[in-house]
């Protein structure tokens, strides 16, 4: 049976990380070390800090590493909370790709591998990226994937070229997706390859002016070019990258999802604050009805959201992969939430398209949702596609 009842100590937990965002968090959202490519490593340091005197640092990391161990429904309650404020994944170090990437390496790395490059991260010490996206290559269809590992017997040298990693600048936790060629000495394949940040081969070109200033240290242009990693770098198994990269990004999309929601809910309540107070034509924009219009299709569209969102998070929670339902929350969530934040601009006025309220900011940070993680007409690429092989609907209720 579904049941969306959330337990008290998790709508407490929630309250709590609220209130840590309002009262810690918010503060810093005018912070000269929030720049035009994001929060800089300082401002994270600082935050992270915060968090970890809260005991709220990573709480979604398994328990034996430190974490609390969530589940995804309690992750759902915890992480729309943390939205509340871009910043609150920053410091409770639940943002991407951090959050991610920790997910997938406790669930494939080696015991070394955890230790090194894993445990650090969970402990709020460093940053992590994952580099697939090529300007020539791997994109919407990782299939293109260009970069390329030829193995000598020793190690494998990998070269080529990445954009839009985010976090490359300064991130020590590096997941690098690269085509092992056909070679004598074994299996070949797309790979996913573990390393420090700070291997010769690795060159960070430049990091891209991009809308968004969310993610810490902004998005980076990475060179590859006589980097030289032996077998131990190997994440997983040789030829697994592409079902690794959707074991991540199953749950990753949701994740995505929760803490947009928290900043679209923030967007309404500064809405709502603005429609009750601000005046035209003789009585409160509230009671004027083309903006509670837009105020009421803003609760609607958090509603089901939430609610979606909750539905796969419990799929997930019953082991189901839940591959196409994440698909679908996505490509909707993604565009009703970017919606929402547009509704709120627009009953703001002129200031909504200023940095008087953060909800320009949201706007704008939100807008490239709609193509990470897929972009939306890939996900319904795939389910069309599905839909097609399946001959029938398979979000059917009997299905559930
Ligand atoms: C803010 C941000 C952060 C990112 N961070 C990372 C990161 O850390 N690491 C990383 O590896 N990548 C990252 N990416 C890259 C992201 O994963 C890609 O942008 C995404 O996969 C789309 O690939 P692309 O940009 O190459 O677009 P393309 O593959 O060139 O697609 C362009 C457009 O074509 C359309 N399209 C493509 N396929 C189909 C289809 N089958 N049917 C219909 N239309 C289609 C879509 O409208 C799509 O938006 C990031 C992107 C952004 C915007």
């Amino acid at each position: 049976m579904t049941d969306f009842t959330l337990p008290e100590d998790t709508k407490a937990l929630a309250r709590r990380v609220r209130q840590f965002v309002i009262e810690r968090v918010i503060p810093y959202e005018r912070d000269p070390r929030l720049t035009q490519h994001g929060p800089n490593d300082d401002l994270r340091a600082e935050l992270v800090a915060l968090a970890k005197a809260e005991g709220l640092l990573t709480p979604q990391a398994p328990k034996e590493l430190g974490g609390m161990g969530f589940d995804h429904a309690t992750q759902a309650a915890v992480f729309e909370a943390a939205g509340w404020s871009t910043l609150g994944p920053v410091a409770m170090n639940c943002a991407a790709p951090d959050e991610g990437n920790m997910y997938l390496l406790s669930r494939i790395a080696r015991p070394d591998q955890v230790k090194q490059f894993l445990q650090p991260m969970i402990d709020g010490h460093r940053r992590s990226v994952f580099a697939m996206t090529e300007p020539d290559g791997a994109g919407s269809d990782p299939g293109q994937l260009k970069t390329r590992a030829v193995f000598n017997g020793n190690d494998y040298e990998i070269s080529g070229l990445k954009w839009l990693i985010t976090g490359a600048n300064g991130a020590k936790t590096w997941i690098i997706m690269a085509n092992v060629e056909p070679n004598p000495h074994g299996p070949h394949g797309p790979t996913l390859f573990l390393t420090e940040g700070d291997t010769p081969g690795i060159q960070i070109e430049r990091v891209m002016d991009s809308m968004d200033r969310n993610y810490v240290e902004g998005h980076c242009v990475v060179r590859f070019e006589g980097l030289r990693l032996g077998p131990s770098h190997i994440l997983g198994e040789i030829g697994s990258a592409f079902r690794y990269a959707q074991m991540r990004l199953a749950p990753a999309r949701l994740t995505h999802c929760m803490r947009w929601l928290g900043a679209a809910a923030r967007c309404q309540h500064i809405a709502l604050e603005h429609a009750r107070v601000r005046t035209a034509f003789g009585k409160p924009l509230l009671h004027h009805q083309g903006v509670n219009f837009m105020l009421a299709d803003n609760e609607i569209a958090l509603h089901q959201a939430r609610l979606a969102i909750r539905h796969v998070a419990w799929l997930l929670d019953n082991g189901v992969r839940a591959r196409h339902e994440s698909s679908i929350v996505k490509a909707s969530v993604s565009e009703e939430l970017f919606k929402v934040a547009d509704r709120c601009v627009q009953i703001l006025g002129g200031i909504g398209v200023t940095s008087e309220t953060v909800v320009e900011m949201i706007f704008r940070d939100m807008r490239p949702f709609r193509l990470y993680d897929g972009p939306t007409e890939v996900h319904k690429y795939a389910i069309a596609t599905q839909l097609e092989r399946q001959g029938s609907a398979f979000t059917d209720p009997v299905g559930w």
